[in-house]
């Protein structure tokens, strides 16, 4: 047992060194990755459950790397946020999708102007010079504020209410929207929206694909809904992947949903055919 347990030791030693060294390796990658063009945004669909109109949509990065393929960002964006590296990718990521959303409203000519929203990453936040990048990023692209949405997630928010919520309210007084993501699975909940500045909350998708099978998914979902409401938040709803998922949403009363069964995410070019 004694060998057995030395060897599994050696294995797990092993397992970590390579662990560690794969990330070492791609957080080297990922610091040219920008410049080498082999970062790009993809943009989900985001539609108005009212009139099943499309009034946005989300910016996520890919990475194609050139040995490995595309690497998830559950992956790579850790590494920049644990590296630092976000603090020059973020910006990055921020300027590109309004850039692209300027583009959207010239097809749009007479039609609703269409947002953008765009994820933000914990420590984008602590560093907190957020305010001045996106005002000068409104500047320079010429985007109005209004189309610009920033995602955050409770844990970029937690911790610290104060600085974060003079930081959210800055950001919100330039007329930019900030929705909190992933909305319902940190420990905070709904007590949070009370001392949080936001416009909208995302109910994240492990709610989403239970709530026709669950009942507690489903009421969990009305009551985040009915209480953002009370609060003038309105409500997002990620990760519908089914029609029955989608009917009931709008039947509870969600203002927005996206998700696979109303549209993947798409380059930015396939993104303006959608558009028509
Ligand atoms: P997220 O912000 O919760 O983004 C939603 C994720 O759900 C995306 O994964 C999207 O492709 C996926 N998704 C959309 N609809 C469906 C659906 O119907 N079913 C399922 N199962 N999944 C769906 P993705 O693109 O792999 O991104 C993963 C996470 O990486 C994002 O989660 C976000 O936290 C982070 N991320 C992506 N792009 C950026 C970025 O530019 N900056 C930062 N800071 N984080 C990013
Ligand atoms: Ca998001
Ligand atoms: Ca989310
Ligand atoms: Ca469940």
């Amino acid at each position: 047992a004694k060998v057995a347990g030395k060897n599994c030791y050696r294995f797990y030693s092993r397992a970590m060194d390579q662990a560690v060294e794969r990330r070492v390796h791609l957080e080297h990658e990922l610091r040219g990755a920008w410049d080498r063009g082999e970062l790009s945004l993809v943009y989900q669909p985001v539609f108005r459950l009212a009139d099943g109109k499309m009034v946005g949509a989300e910016a996520l990065l890919r990475w194609k790397h050139p040995e490995q393929g595309l690497i998830a960002p559950s992956v790579f964006i850790d590494v920049a946020e644990q590296s630092g590296l976000i603090e020059t990718l973020g910006p990055q990521v921020l300027r590109a999708a309004c850039e692209d959303a300027v583009s959207w409203r010239d097809t749009r000519v007479g039609a609703d102007p269409m947002f953008v929203s765009v994820n933000v990453s914990p420590r984008q936040l602590r560093s907190g010079d957020l305010p001045n990048v996106v005002a000068a990023c409104l500047r320079e692209t010429g985007l109005p504020a209004q189309q610009l949405h920033l995602e955050l997630t409770e844990t970029a928010v937690i911790g610290d209410e104060v600085h974060a919520s003079s930081l959210l309210s800055r950001l919100r007084a330039s007329g930019v929207k900030v929705w909190l993501d992933d909305f319902g699975t940190g420990f905070s909940g709904l007590s949070h929206l009370r001392r949080v500045p936001v416009d909208g909350v995302k109910i994240d998708r492990s709610f989403i694909a239970d709530v026709l099978r669950d009942p507690d998914d489903l009421a969990l979902t009305t009551a985040i809904i009915a209480m953002a409401h009370s609060l003038g938040i309105i409500v997002v709803a990620e990760g519908v992947e089914k029609e029955g998922q989608y009917a009931v949403l709008r039947e509870r009363g969600c203002d927005l949903a996206q998700g696979y069964w109303l549209g993947h995410p798409v380059n930015a070019q396939e993104f303006l055919v959608l558009l028509g």
